[in-house]
């Protein structure tokens, strides 16, 4: 007999419905658990409402805006395009409610799972309380998600500002100009978005690189070609107060390059914060259930497990990182765990491969080992190199700009990271991806027929710059002697000039 909903005893109970709640309710639900899962705000979290899915509709009108305005580079008439801004964010929150029924409670309490809207608090190890109603279950997961973080600056909370919770929904009319506090990826995203708008924008960086989990080429490189845009990029900058001037958000900074300080003052019309998350701890009363966190977030194991065994963290409020897709990996690791009726049979979660993509246009994409970190962690490496203007299909689809980056263990093929800027790097990336994750070298990169002209090609381009490099001067005298030989011309081999190998191309 089916038990009443909220009655009994569930064998997950799950709080927060962001990507690592629905994920672990859904697979949880599918494998037959009976699962309850608690939502305080809207179904689908950051990703569906304020994250991922708004800011990257956003981003794509903002590109075709861009591509108007530069339309001469396809042989068109060059035009300011004609849009109204209100119109833009409309269509955003359209393409968002397309995906919306994906994550809605009809879905998934169609799927069985008990969906319970309210703040979730623990009120024991083994028990939650959602209002008046209690929920008890064998095991808990908490995917409650972060949130922005306001910094600590005086005035801050007497000027209006808006954060990725607000700015999709609660922008209403296109402001002169705005700023941008924080240049990571959601600020530099964002600001070249609302720059292509037509809005006046400056991002202000604390660090002296935007984007600063990126090496400091590839944060100067997009730092110059926003500039380019005409965004005010200006790092080594701390934001010291915030007042209001004639209503409008004035923000007195210090900027501080290369040891200089000078105060500066930055007028404009609208505030967005986007200076990092703050893991969504107050309300779930951990103490009462048990749970230690820190101020980055909840501790878990290797399993995804807290400070009490049967009580699991996934997603941004876990850490380490704080994406969708590594949400989800967690999730799928959690359900796996939850089901395991023996730790010895459950899963450790696996970071030794995790992509990422911050989506500026191009597209600034990421997995495993940079430079900085190859070197701060004393590993030797080759770096290979290709600039995206080196592909057929970059030149003429006039997507020319940008380059990746490859570096591999020291004399081998073996991939330790990459980083690739270029249009769609997010999903030309993933070759790379699986072959780090499956251990593919560049050669059979190499050997594998790309179709043409496509910016896969860039796979197989990367393999063949590194089966050329791999070509020593030894080898070409004995390839050489091998050819003369073939012609049946055997008199003795001939010094090469120095500069024999270095040929004009790869
Ligand atoms: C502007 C922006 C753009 C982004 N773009 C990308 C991107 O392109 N790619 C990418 O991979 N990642 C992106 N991210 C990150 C991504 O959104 C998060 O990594 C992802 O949403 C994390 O999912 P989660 O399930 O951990 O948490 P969330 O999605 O934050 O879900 C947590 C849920 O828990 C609920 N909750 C919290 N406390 C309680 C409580 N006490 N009781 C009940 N419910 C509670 C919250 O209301 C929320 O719905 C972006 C983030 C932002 C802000």
């Amino acid at each position: 007999m089916q038990e009443r909903k909220g009655l009994g005893v569930y064998n997950v109970v799950i709080i927060g419905a962001g990507t690592a709640g629905l994920v672990v309710a859904a697979g949880t639900a599918g494998l037959g658990g009976r699962v309850a899962l608690v939502e305080r705000n809207k179904m689908g979290g950051d990703c569906l409402n304020y994250g991922c899915v708004p800011s990257k509709a956003l981003i794509a009108s903002a590109r075709a805006i861009n591509s108007i305005r530069h339309a001469s580079k396809w042989g068109l008439d060059e035009d300011e395009p004609r849009f109204e801004f209100e119109t833009v964010f409309e269509s955003m929150r359209s393409q968002r409610a397309k995906i919306a029924p994906n994550d809605s409670i009809e879905r998934f309490e169609s799927l069985g799972v008990d969906v319970f809207l309210g703040e979730a608090r623990f009120v024991s190890p083994h028990e939650i309380a959602v209002g008046d109603q209690t929920l008890r279950a064998k095991n808990f997961v908490i995917a409650a998600g972060t949130r922005a973080r306001i910094p600590p600056i005086e005035g801050i909370l007497d000027v209006p500002f808006f954060t990725n919770e607000t700015i999709f929904d609660e922008l209403h009319k296109k402001p002169k100009s705005m700023i941008v506090l924080g240049g990571g990826p959601i600020g530099c995203e964002l600001g070249q978005a609302m720059g292509r708008l037509g809005v006046n924008t400056t991002i202000i960086q604390v660090h002296g690189q935007i984007l600063p989990k990126e090496d400091p080429e590839v944060g100067d490189w997009m730092a110059t070609l926003l500039a380019a845009e005409g965004v005010r990029v200006l790092c080594s900058s701390r934001a010291v107060r915030l007042s209001m001037r004639d209503g409008k958000v004035q923000l007195d900074l210090v900027h501080h390059p290369r040891g200089e300080h000078e105060t500066m003052q930055i007028v404009a019309d609208t505030l967005l914060v986007s200076a990092g998350r703050v893991p969504n701890v107050e309300k779930l009363k951990l103490d009462a259930a048990g749970v230690k966190f820190n101020p980055r977030g909840i501790e878990v194991n290797a399993y995804l497990q807290t400070a009490q065994p049967h009580i699991y963290a996934a997603g941004d409020i876990a850490g380490p990182y704080q994406f969708t897709h590594t949400a989800d990996a967690q999730a799928r690791v959690v359900v796996r765990n939850i089901l395991m009726p023996f730790q010895m049979l459950r899963q450790k979660m696996d970071y030794s491969v995790v992509p990422w993509c911050t989506y500026t246009d191009p597209e600034i994409a990421h997995v495993g080992l940079n430079e900085t970190e190859t070197k701060q962690q004393d590993i030797s490496y080759d770096l290979i190199s290709v600039r995206i203007d080196e592909l057929d299909r970059a030149v003429v689809e006039r997507e020319e700009l940008g380059f990746v980056k490859v570096l591999t263990a020291k004399g081998t093929d073996r991939i330790l990271g990459v980083t690739m800027v270029a249009a769609n790097a997010g999903d030309l990336l993933h070759e790379f991806v699986l072959a780090m994750k499956y251990r593919i070298g560049l050669s059979q990169l190499a050997a594998t027929i790309h179709a043409y002209p496509t910016f896969a090609e860039l796979g197989r381009k990367v393999g063949d710059r590194y089966s050329k490099k791999r070509l020593t001067p030894f080898l070409k005298n004995a390839f050489t002697w091998l050819y003369r030989r073939s012609r049946g011309i055997t008199f003795p081999r001939v010094e090469p000039a120095p500069d024999a190998f270095s040929g004009k191309g790869d």
